[in-house]
């Protein structure tokens, strides 16, 4: 089974810079033994003008047998299973998962992006053409478009005939594939890496738990925003649904993590909101920190939590207050956390007033230690960005675990939004509003959760209360019941 990878160039461009990139040198022929047979590499053409690189695996069925990974092998010390399709199978001719595994071993540097002797070279998009002549493609070529052309492929995919002489008996599950584009050499290794595998979709390695992290890591950049993402990452685990699911949290974290730094994006080149109080929105924002300010004060908290604090205009105005002793920030995305840090100017706070402040990265969907033992946390605006089935996880994390004494939700009233003028009819506030809920959907919610875990809770409504459709924004203030008294807390007490 084998793959060529080729580009083009130019005297000043050479093409032969791929075997830069790959770390094999386009005059020698070069073997690799692996655990599934010989891996060649060679280069049936290399000129400035053109070079092909091409990879050809010899695969020992035997060998593959005795690893007890073939299929239906019964493995190292299982019961004979001397089946001859172990050993007359696809596996020599066809790029499989064994290619893939091949690829990772030979080219594991370019892989990776690494290029000592020219590291120029890594960053730059190349005329690539890739073809396999024969790759077992469960879902056929339908899926093989799927898979590449998102990824900025074009995709050429003939099914191969089962056999010429009886046409009648139509395709095999192969195609010869063909891709071409401009891409980083690293990148469409990664690509490779991970689609072949998939699009064999048979099950000829050991899934370890380590998997995910190597299929997260290969597909940085580019899994997180394929629109089949959760195919690849099913067939790429094999299945294993536990692995699987870890991946699609893993995976669905990046992509929030993205989708707020598009929205920090947004935010950072508009006006700043706290100058420009003529917008409504905007004079709104400060409504709602004045207004979480007053709540946190009627309830006495000096230690805080801003969960979603984005980039920290609430954690500024709290720190103006010297009753508030501790205030921590914490949102998934990184560059949000950067521009808070930014934004208070942190690096030139004095020691006393750096000492109140912290901001932590943290996904609010995952129960987190650091966040216990505060009298108040805060979700301002945060909980419509979470898709509805992610609410109960992030439910859990805050009033199951962190269990802080207050806690402060708002969250858009979508029954306004009709008084906004410029929003037309039906849509959400933002883009990356996943829900927006009208006050009776947003209180049977809060009081399930207040039920739920304990708490009581009361409503409030921020901005101004229209007697039709309420105000803008609606709050919900949880306070923690009194346990239970016990002789021990009673003694306390007294
Ligand atoms: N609290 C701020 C920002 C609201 S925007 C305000 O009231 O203006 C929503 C913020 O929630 C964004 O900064 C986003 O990065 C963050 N966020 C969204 N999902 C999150 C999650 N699962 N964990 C932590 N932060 C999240």
């Amino acid at each position: 089974m084998f793959l060529t990878i080729s580009t083009t160039g130019t005297h000043e461009r050479p093409a032969t810079d791929l075997g830069f990139l790959l770390h094999k040198h386009p005059d020698k022929a070069q073997a690799f033994s692996t655990s599934y047979g010989t891996a060649h590499v060679l280069y049936p053409e290399a000129s400035p003008e053109r070079c092909t690189a091409a990879l050809l695996l010899e695969v020992d069925p035997v060998a593959l047998v005795r690893r007890g990974k073939g299929k239906g092998g019964k493995g190292r010390g299982g019961a004979p299973d001397q089946a001859l399709a172990q050993y007359v199978n696809d596996r020599p001719y066809a790029a499989s998962s064994l290619l893939a595994v091949a690829l990772g071993n030979v080219f594991s540097s370019a892989l990776k992006g690494q290029c000592q002797a020219r590291p120029e070279l890594v960053g730059q998009t190349l005329p690539l053409r890739v073809e396999v002549p024969a790759l077992p493609a469960r879902g056929g070529a339908e899926l093989v478009r799927k898979l590449f052309e998102p990824l900025g492929w074009a995709v050429t995919a003939e099914p191969i005939t089962l056999d010429e002489r009886f046409p009648e008996w139509g395709a095999s599950r192969y195609v010869h594939l063909v891709l071409e584009g401009e891409q980083r050499l690293s990148d469409a290794l990664r690509h490779l890496y991970v689609l072949l595998p998939v699009l064999d979709d048979a099950k000829h390695y050991w899934v370890s738990p380590d998997e995910v992290d190597k299929l997260l890591r290969v597909g940085e950049g580019w899994l997180p925003g394929h629109p089949e993402h959760k195919l690849i990452t099913s067939r790429y685990l094999a299945r294993r649904w536990s692995l699987t699911r870890e991946a699609m949290e893993r995976i669905e974290l990046a992509r929030l993590a993205a989708a707020d730094d598009s929205d920090v994006e947004e935010i950072d080149n508009a006006v700043d909101e706290d100058t420009d109080t003529e917008e409504r929105p905007v004079a709104l924002a400060v409504q709602r920190r004045a207004a979480i300010v007053e709540a946190l004060r009627g309830a006495g908290a000096s230690r805080v939590l801003d969960l979603g604090c984005g980039q920290g205009q609430l954690v500024r105005e709290l720190l103006k207050d010297p009753r508030f002793t501790q205030i921590v920030g914490v949102d998934v995305s990184m560059r949000a956390l950067s521009l808070a840090a930014r934004r208070l100017r942190i690096e030139r706070m004095g020691e006393r007033q750096a000492e109140r402040v912290r901001l932590l990265q943290g996904s609010l969907t995952y129960t987190d230690k650091r966040l216990k033992g505060y009298d108040a946390a805060v979700l301002s605006e945060v909980i419509e960005h979470l898709d509805l089935e992610r609410l109960p996880a992030l439910e859990y994390a805050v009033f199951g675990a962190a269990r802080p004494v207050t806690v402060l939700v708002t969250t858009p009233n979508v029954e306004y939004n009709v008084r906004w003028e410029t929003l037309p009819a039906g849509h959400v506030r933002h883009g990356d509003h996943r829900f927006e809920w009208t006050r009776a959907e947003f209180r049977t919610w809060a009081l399930a959760v207040a039920e739920r875990h304990g708490y009581g809770v009361e409503f409030l409504p921020v901005g101004p209360d229209d007697p039709e459709v309420g105000p803008p924004t609606q709050m919900a203030v949880f306070a923690l019941n009194a346990a239970p008294a016990t002789p021990v807390s009673e003694e306390k007490a007294a």
